[in-house]
């Protein structure tokens, strides 16, 4: 297949923003794909070469891109730099500059699938000494062949910034329409097989050989899986409404989430944002060997960090740190140590627990789980009866220094996604609200140097929307723990993701997650949400979360609504 062909669908997809329309052009696009050589090739349609858990992610620096663009067409890189931030999309500019080489070479070869998706492919992998020239060789080797076109969506692809708009859910919808026409439920088992493999090129494969095919899909302990979420609640009353009575309470931990697999002798880690940090937690891996007595499982948990001295929990911000060093992973692992409190199993000895009851999950746990003071524990839990009962509860938790409790319903299968309603957070309200960085601006005087002040939005479907400007909260250097997040820091984490710079702004693909908290949200004409947040204020930094995991516009309006 040319690669002029996904062109085509790309440009097709960026003319309508209509859901339907773009089901339909996906869907008659997946029809085609399918006879093709390789089913990996869907990754393309959403910008990537890998499954979604794979944490290589394409995301190549704008640095690099610009380089490779000024071999591939004989630009300067100020010149390139220029015309970009006038333009303001790197992908039009390898258009404009791809055109006028054009002209001088009318009979290139077409560029296929393969090679651009090979290349990219190769383009992550390649790690050590020369992987700089290694990449920009690969890269100018695909620019070099193609069409104006073609370039821009190779760099657009390159960046991670595709624009057509094709979230998970869309495609979803687009091979259930393109498989299953009339059955009905397709597009739910779908979204479930979808949240146990992660990978649409395993969906795709499977769907175009039919239901039975699909329904093969199952949960594999070593391979990530989505995690089931949680909706909130302002009330016990309001929590027991959900989970009906009696219902299950537990401490919510102020750690972060883990799913501990076990497959043969391989232990493995992942994050709720499907990362794979086996090797950032040796202490874990050695724990769960120790005292978890089963032979296969995967098993939820939230791993909460604790002062050496005092045996305090502490909050999230201490231990997050761990979950991306790469060096001195040991020495971490002493001085930051944690304790794993396990909550629920997805997965034991040959057996997928995702349609067995809460309660007899939790026997499993306890069964297999042996608890040792501060290493691992089942997290603590109680069935409560009555609002009395739970309010006792949810004190206990809160002197322990615990952020709240989560309630969950005792006969409900585990279920990924937030809308289920199987489980809910309680906790006390500070009204905080997670939204994605979109762009960021330069500071001045002391902080020169340094992006301090940034543009936040949440989410609309499959659009970010911007919500309003946020600069404190951040510190300008570290202070006692060195546990807060600095400017600095902040700094390096976005400067790898600039899409554009004018002045001294810039824009940034949404990638980092923050949690703000303000005074109130007004109606605005200066945001494209339409909404303002008053005086906020950064509370975390959530590296933990992924961009479609944000506020919602419409969480939002319920926020406003609350006010008022
Ligand atoms: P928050 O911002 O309030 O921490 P969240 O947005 O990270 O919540 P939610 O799904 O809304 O995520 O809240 C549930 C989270 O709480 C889980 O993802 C998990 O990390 C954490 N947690 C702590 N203790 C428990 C527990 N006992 N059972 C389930 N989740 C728990």
């Amino acid at each position: 297949m040319d690669y002029a062909t996904f062109v085509e669908v790309y440009d097709r997809l960026s003319s309508t923003s209509k859901k339907i329309e773009k089901i339909g052009i996906l869907a008659e696009f997946l029809k085609r794909l399918q006879k093709e050589e390789s089913s990996e090739w869907i990754y393309l349609l959403r910008g990537k070469v890998t499954p979604d858990y794979d944490s290589r992610e394409l995301g190549i620096s704008t640095q690099l891109t610009l380089k490779a663009m000024s071999a591939s067409f004989g630009v300067s890189q100020e010149k390139i730099i220029a015309d970009f931030n006038e333009a303001g999309d790197i992908g039009e500019i390898a258009e404009r500059y791809s055109q006028k080489r054009r002209q001088r070479a009318l009979f290139m070869k077409k560029l296929d699938v393969k090679k651009v998706f090979d290349n990219l492919k190769m383009i992550i992998s390649i790690e050590g000494k020369g992987a700089v020239d290694r990449k920009i060789s690969l890269i100018s080797e695909l620019l070099t062949s193609a069409a104006p076109k073609e370039a821009k969506y190779i760099v657009r692809t390159l960046l991670s910034d595709l624009r057509v708009g094709v979230a998970d859910a869309l495609l979803i919808d687009a091979i259930a329409e393109a498989f299953f026409v009339n059955e009905d439920d397709a597009k739910q088992v779908l979204e479930e097989k979808y949240h146990l493999a992660n990978d649409f090129s395993l969906l795709f494969d499977a769907a175009r050989k039919g239901m039975l095919a699909l329904g093969e899909i199952d949960l594999v302990p070593g391979r990530p899986v989505s995690v089931m979420l949680a909706v909130k609640a302002d009330t016990l009353e309001e929590a027991f409404r959900i989970c009906g009575t009696p219902a299950a309470a537990e401490y919510k931990y102020d750690g972060f989430r883990m799913l501990i697999n076990k497959r043969g002798e391989d232990i493995t880690l992942f994050t709720r944002r499907l990362e794979n940090v086996t090797s950032q937690f040796p202490d874990v891996v050695s724990a769960a060997r120790k005292y978890i007595s089963a032979k296969e499982y995967v098993l939820d948990a939230e791993v909460v960090g604790y002062d050496l001295k005092t045996k305090k929990y502490l909050p999230f911000e201490a231990i997050s740190q761990r979950i991306k060093r790469k060096y001195d992973i040991d020495k971490l692992a002493k001085t930051l140590p944690v304790e794993i409190n396990i909550f629920d199993v997805l997965y034991h000895d040959g057996k997928n627990t995702l349609d067995t009851p809460y309660l007899e999950r939790r026997k499993i746990v306890e069964k297999i789980v042996k608890t040792q003071a501060l290493v691992i524990r089942p997290a603590v839990q109680k069935i409560v009866e009555d609002e009395e009962e739970a309010e006792v509860f949810y004190q206990s938790a809160l002197d322990e220094g615990e952020e709240g409790i989560m309630m969950k319903k005792l006969d409900a299968p585990y279920r990924q996604g937030r809308k289920v309603g199987y489980m809910v957070k309680i906790k006390p309200t500070i009204a905080d609200l997670d939204l994605v960085i979109v762009g960021a601006e330069y500071g001045t005087g002391k902080r020169g140097g340094w992006l301090t002040s940034y543009i936040v939005a949440c989410k609309d479907g499959e659009e970010f929307l911007e919500i309003g400007k946020v600069s404190s909260g951040l510190k300008e250097k570290k202070e006692n723990d060195g546990q807060e997040t600095t400017y600095e820091e902040m700094t390096k984490l976005l400067r790898p993701l600039i899409i554009s710079e004018k002045d001294n702004q810039i824009r940034v693909r949404p990638e980092i997650v923050i949690a703000v908290t303000y005074q109130n949200i007004q109606e605005s004409p200066s945001y494209s949400s339409e909404y303002a947040l008053r005086f906020p204020r950064i509370t975390r930094y959530r590296p933990d979360k992924k961009p479609d995991e944000i506020a919602t516009l419409s969480e939002i309006k319920k926020e406003v609504k609350k006010q008022r």
